[in-house]
């Protein structure tokens, strides 16, 4: 339901919210807020709460640094864990510049964009996610570590499952923030979970992806425990994805859905693969933006390395799910959670658009295990590779027009740069695995 500001102000009273955050994300999809009274809330929701944007990453420079706060009245959430007299709630906000325009570097707006131009013509899109997460020990400094909770595998249950308890407090927390969750359960690792909640509105989720973390982290360290989305923390075990079912709705009707064809997709599904296909490569800087994304994105773990789609088969880069009729949709597979959701979204969308605006035609689906398939019978079969690291993702994204348009040139030009210095640094590092490998070979 969507909320007005009237709505806002009378759930704070009857609440007894004492605090509010304001919160909003850098470019790198870092969670930042401003905690205002009540008093000022009539203030916050007039739009005029202000904010020195420079020193937020990825904003603005000094010279042009006040920028403003729109809390948008249907993000209000009151936290379920109180502190000792009033409760705390939240508001998600756009931003504004000074002269009343929205803010390019915003990846809210980012992400407003592109579904604008979808609206355009005449779609909406959805999406659902899968986020995979690790519960580690904290040493006795309270510092994490990568020390595993349990030996658990898939699906298993108490007691190997000792993450389990924390895992049911986040469920309950998530739903008491209105989140409907769908499944949770212990992942492939020891120490991995998933919880996945149910699909919506594009903007509504990449709120709540944001949201999502953000109560995992606080409730894990309730339990004692340090919870990551880093997409690789542990070599030779599995790592952490973020799978994104997209669909798109027109007339509220699922548009990827055709009863008439033989495998009951729409043109628009097949061109909407076409398009993701088509644009992966640049895709992946921003769904998988970490130097540590590329340590997952290998062969043998359930994560895609080859540009394929399939229907079954869970190592391509997309699988199309049996569901038909309003469930239609597509799993894009490479995504990891240390991905900015807006930022995400947005340019899976404009890959999408740009595919069934152009009548790209997605090639045949792969129903064979890719991993097995040798060099020559993919050469034949035409499935190209993902970028194998941050920096070739960046380069690929500096040779995409379309996606560098989805993030328009503020978001890019600190992207690029910022990314620039991350893959410098790394790669300037001496690694113990290089040391295990040369320091007494030469
Ligand atoms: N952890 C796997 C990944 O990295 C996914 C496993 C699964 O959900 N089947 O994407
Ligand atoms: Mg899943
Ligand atoms: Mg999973
Ligand atoms: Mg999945």
């Amino acid at each position: 339901a969507v909320l007005t500001k009237e709505d806002v102000r009378s759930m704070a009273r009857e609440y007894g919210v004492k605090f509010i955050r304001l919160q909003f994300t850098d470019i790198f999809g870092v969670l930042k807020n401003v905690s205002i009274t009540v008093e000022q809330l009539d203030k916050a929701l007039d739009n005029e709460l202000m904010f020195d944007g420079s020193s937020i990453e990825g904003f603005v420079r000094i010279e042009e640094s006040d920028m403003y706060l729109h809390p948008d009245p249907s993000t209000f959430v009151v936290f379920p864990w109180k502190p000792r007299d009033g409760a705390v709630a939240r508001l998600i906000c756009d931003i504004y510049n000074a002269d009343g325009t929205p803010f390019i570097g915003d990846p809210r707006h980012v992400l407003r964009r592109v579904l604008a131009e979808a609206a355009d013509m005449g779609y909406s899109m959805n999406v659902g996610p899968e986020a995979e997460f690790f519960l580690f020990h904290v040493d006795g400094e309270g510092k994490p570590t990568t020390i595993t909770h349990d030996r658990a595998g898939y699906f298993d249950m108490t007691p190997v499952d000792l993450g389990e308890n924390a895992r049911r407090d986040m469920v309950l927390t998530l739903q008491q923030m209105g989140f409907e969750i769908e499944a949770s359960h212990h992942e492939v690792a020891p120490g991995q979970h998933e919880i996945d909640f149910k699909y919506s509105d594009a903007l509504d989720i990449a709120d709540k992806v944001v949201t999502f973390k953000f109560v995992v982290r606080t409730i894990a360290q309730r339990h004692g425990l340090h919870a990551t989305f880093m997409p690789k923390p542990i070599f030779g075990i599995a790592g952490s994805g973020m799978h994104l079912n997209q669909s798109l709705m027109k007339e509220s009707a699922n548009a990827f859905y055709n009863p008439e064809t033989p495998n009951q997709l729409s043109k628009d599904c097949l061109y909407y693969i076409g398009g993701l296909m088509k644009h992966i490569p640049a895709i992946t800087a921003i769904t998988n933006p970490t130097v540590n994304s590329y340590k997952r994105l290998v062969s043998g773990y359930e994560a895609p390395v080859y540009i394929a789609w399939s229907y079954r088969n869970r190592s391509p880069l997309i699988r199309v799910p049996a569901k038909r009729g309003q469930s239609t949709r597509i799993e894009l597979r490479s995504p990891d959670p240390s991905c900015n959701p807006y930022l995400a979204f947005a340019v899976c969308l404009k890959a999408g658009l740009e595919g069934i605006k152009n009548k790209i035609e997605p090639p045949e689906p792969c129903d064979r295990n890719i991993y097995e398939l040798s060099p020559r019978e993919r050469e034949q079969l035409g499935i190209g590779n993902l970028p194998e690291s941050l920096q070739e993702a960046m380069h690929c994204l500096s040779l995409d027009r379309v996606i560098q348009d989805a993030l328009g040139p503020h978001v890019l030009h600190r992207f690029m740069e910022a990314k620039k210095i991350e893959w410098d640094s790394y790669r300037m590092q001496v690694h113990p695995w290089e040391l295990e490998q040369y320091l007494t070979k030469f």
